[in-house]
């Protein structure tokens, strides 16, 4: 199996959720559970040597992946989430989205200054959520961030949005 027969099995959904957007719809590629062990295969083949302490995913997308990952090296699972979803005390991260602003949240007690960090999402367009998410972890204080996605869209140049500290991995371009 190939990163290119994944890459195939991603349905193009035009004009989702608005006119305009080109949506990569990776459904289609969880649904075949080879490409689903594949991908997380790939994942744990890059990580396993590099001291992962916890796997953060980014609601909710970035669910999918990231604990199949995390239980695979041997690293905890972090959720970042959308506001009112977590139950005890969090930090927050507001950012501007095209239209108005948008806040994400994690718990005040998820993270320790000795954590290296996977941030996991499952698709990098203009980089808005993953710098968000960035600025979140480093608030709480980590020893080292990967951002991490399965898909990048390469002409949008998110990447360029982060700090260059945080080291970028992607599977798949478009
Ligand atoms: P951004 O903050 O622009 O990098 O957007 C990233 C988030 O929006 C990710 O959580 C993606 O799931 C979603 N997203 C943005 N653009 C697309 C797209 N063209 N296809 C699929 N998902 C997208």
């Amino acid at each position: 199996m190939t990163l290119e027969e994944v890459k195939q099995a991603i349905r193009n959904v035009p004009d989702f959720p608005e006119k305009g957007i080109q949506f990569k719809d990776l459904t289609t590629v969880f649904i075949r559970p080879e490409y689903l062990s594949f991908l997380k295969q790939q994942m744990v083949q890059k990580y396993r040597e590099r001291g992962v302490t916890k796997v953060i995913g980014i609601e909710s997308r970035g669910f999918i992946l990231a604990p199949m990952v995390a239980e695979a090296i041997g690293a905890g699972f972090v959720p970042i989430r959308k506001p009112g979803k977590l139950p005890a005390d969090v930090m927050e991260m507001r950012y501007e989205k095209e239209y108005g602003t948008d806040v994400i949240q994690i718990h005040k007690d998820a993270l320790t200054p000795q954590d290296v960090v996977i941030i996991h999402d499952d698709l990098l367009a203009t980089g808005g959520t993953m710098q968000a998410a960035i600025s979140l972890v480093k608030q709480c204080g980590v020893k080292h961030i990967y951002a991490d996605f399965i898909v990048e869209l390469d002409a949008l140049n998110g990447r360029n949005l982060f700090d260059t500290d945080v080291h970028i991995e992607s599977l798949i371009h478009f």
